[in-house]
């Protein structure tokens, strides 16, 4: 039944779909086995076209944007993956004071969810917007950062703040424009990880500032990624989120850090190693995949690691990194 919807939806988008393609390289961890059906969608009208088909023909469907949150099974994912290439960013408009001197102005400016968050932060910064500056050096789409809340702790700021309204696809097939309060914002969490809906837009709303000062700020934050992160290596960012003020204070944490990677790298596994994955002797939080992990050797990894922070600390860490597809 399912190679026959495969086969109509193939023949629906002539040379658009591709078959059995491993979405390792779609990924910031390379890892990851095969997708049944890839399409890549580089506009909206086709992205909510791929979408609506599918769904008339009970094909599963996955969204991929920038594939950096992501651990990917080793069996991949059955369905269609859509691989969110949207570009289009538009300056919607201004309220208030615009000119050289008066810079409290309100800017709106539209992202497609498809556009790499990092292009989309130095074009505002470019422009002169401020909001999201903190966030240079985030991989990843606009729509994985609404999803995700993406942040930055410093200072702290989360992608949610900056948003305004934005353009969703709902499961029963209708474009809708919801506001902010819609996604219930939240550390690493949005209403999305519930609804699975797809965003196909997002207004952001944004202020007037110069754009030295914006510069300035970003580029702090990109100092303190090359500090503190490791460079030019595979891996998925923070494997667990941090603690909250409340389980840090509860639990004998060594001067109650809300850190999960200190809280690993106080067990021990700076630089443990199963198979292809270690944990990164730079961030404790970070699993680096050397080249052939497998999404096995670093799930292998991230139950020790749960299983040594528990017994030492009493703390569950919850993973930030979301587990898709079959392992
Ligand atoms: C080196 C490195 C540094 C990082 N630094 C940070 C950091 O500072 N702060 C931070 O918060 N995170 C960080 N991350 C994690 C990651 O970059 C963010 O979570 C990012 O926002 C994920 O976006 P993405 O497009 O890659 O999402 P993906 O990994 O592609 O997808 C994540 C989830 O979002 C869903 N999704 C994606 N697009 C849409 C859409 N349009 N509509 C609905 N659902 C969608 C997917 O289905 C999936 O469930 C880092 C990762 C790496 C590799």
């Amino acid at each position: 039944m399912m190679a026959e919807a495969y086969q109509t939806f193939v023949e629906k988008f002539p040379g658009l779909v591709k078959k059995d393609v491993l979405l390792a390289p779609y990924t910031t961890f390379k890892i990851g086995g095969p997708a049944d059906l890839l399409v890549e969608a580089r506009n909206r009208e086709e992205l909510v076209a791929f979408v609506l088909s599918a769904r008339d023909m009970n094909i599963p469907i996955t969204f991929l944007g920038g594939g950096s949150n992501l651990l990917i099974g080793d069996r991949g994912i059955r369905g269609l993956v859509v691989r969110n290439l949207t570009q289009k960013i538009v300056i919607m408009g201004m309220k208030g004071a615009m000119n050289e001197l008066k810079t409290s102005g309100t800017v709106y400016v539209e992202a497609d969810s498809g556009v790499p968050i990092n292009k989309f932060v130095r074009y505002t910064v470019e422009e002169g917007l401020s909001g999201l500056e903190m966030h240079l050096g985030l991989p990843g789409s606009v729509g994985g950062a609404v999803y995700m809340n993406s942040k930055w702790t410093n200072p702290v700021g989360y992608v949610g703040d900056a948003v305004y309204q934005a353009s969703i696809l709902t499961n029963s097939g209708e474009v809708k424009t919801v506001p902010k309060r819609y996604f219930q914002f939240a550390y690493d969490m949005s209403i999305l990880q519930k609804t699975h809906e797809l965003v196909l837009s997002v207004v952001f709303t944004l202020k007037k500032e110069s754009k030295e000062l914006l510069w300035k700020q970003a580029n702090e934050s990109i100092a303190h990624r090359r500090a503190t992160q490791p460079q030019g290596v595979f891996t998925a960012g923070c494997i667990f989120q941090n603690l909250s003020e409340s389980d840090a204070l509860t639990f004998a944490t060594p001067g109650h850090s809300r850190s999960a990677g200190y809280l690993i790298d106080s067990a021990g596994f700076k630089g443990k190693q199963i198979g292809g994955a270690v944990v990164s002797s730079v961030h404790a939080n970070f699993i680096v995949n050397m080249g052939k992990a497998s999404a096995s050797d670093v799930l292998q990894l991230i139950s020790m690691i749960k299983e040594k922070v528990h017994s030492q600390f009493g703390v569950t860490l919850k993973e930030e990194i979301q587990h898709m597809g079959e392992f």
